[in-house]
């Protein structure tokens, strides 16, 4: 797998950095994790339009602000017939949850958040004729075949249903978290022995979580020692932090870290 870094911060951009985005190749295949504000800056099109399946990890904006990119390229690349075949794009099955005990972690989320999904959902998914997608939905039963790529799902901790996500290849095996809480989070069990965990770590120590729906950076090297993952890369991070902080933070828990950079590619270690 060749994994493209396009975007690391949230909940804006700013400079060089974008929002949420890591671009896995695989053959002929593309798998988009995440689709944050300008992300598709670090894509080359129509190039990776093509054979292209794009993972919402959840519907907070930072995540999937740029499929309105992707969505008006798709269009104008398939007038111009560079693009034959649609984007897929999977967003999580929106709804109001109810807890199942034992088997999800609690996702409390408010009738304000249910409602607010359930409007980004129907936005998205009623763009109008200018765009060339499909949509599908997904949650942590699923098991999605891209090409040579396997996707499986988890679901985090985190106000509004988010999965983290893991692709598996006969070689090699990556997770991408996307946003959690430490506290019942379920990585440590779902990444085992993963080759690399791409973690969220938004805080630094200092900073104070008003809830637990994101990490700690000592966390994200916590969650890395548990899972016995070969190799942990930091995303998720505030635009105005200097990234050294991060990762300083995490290799207290776990040496073999490193950050992501945007239009970095990252080296599966096995
Ligand atoms: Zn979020
Ligand atoms: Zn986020």
């Amino acid at each position: 797998m060749e994994i493209k870094v396009l975007g690391t911060v949230s909940p804006y951009c700013k400079g060089v950095k974008n929002c949420s985005g890591f671009l896995v190749t695989e053959g002929k295949e593309k798998v988009l994790l995440d689709c944050g504000n300008g992300s598709t800056c670090q894509m080359c099109m129509p190039e990776d339009l093509e054979n292209l399946t794009i993972v919402i990890s959840h519907l907070h904006k930072d995540h999937y602000g740029d499929l309105l990119s992707i969505a008006y390229a798709s269009y104008v690349y398939h007038k111009l017939g560079c693009l034959d075949k649609k984007v897929t794009v999977y967003l999580p099955k929106p709804g109001f949850i109810k807890e199942e005990e034992g088997k999800t972690p609690n996702t409390k989320k408010t009738k304000e958040e249910s409602e607010s999904e359930i409007m980004d959902y129907n936005f998205l998914t009623h763009l109008g004729k200018e765009q060339y997608l499909k949509f599908k939905t997904y949650d942590d039963s699923s098991k999605i075949q891209v090409g040579e790529m396997q996707l499986t799902f988890s679901k985090n901790p985190h106000p509004i249903n988010t999965y983290a996500t893991k692709i598996i290849t006969e070689k090699e095996s990556i997770v991408y978290t996307s946003d959690t809480g430490f506290e019942k989070n379920t990585i440590e069990t779902f990444a085992r022995g993963v080759n690399l965990l791409i973690c969220e770590s938004t805080f630094i120590r200092g900073q104070q979580k008003k809830e637990d729906f994101h990490l700690y950076a000592y966390e994200a090297g916590k969650i890395a020692k548990k899972a016995n993952a070969k190799q942990l890369v930091l995303t998720h991070f505030w635009p105005e932090l200097d990234k050294s902080l991060y990762v300083e933070e995490a290799k207290e828990e776990f040496s073999n870290t490193i950050v992501a950079q945007e239009g970095q590619y990252l080296k599966i270690k096995r």
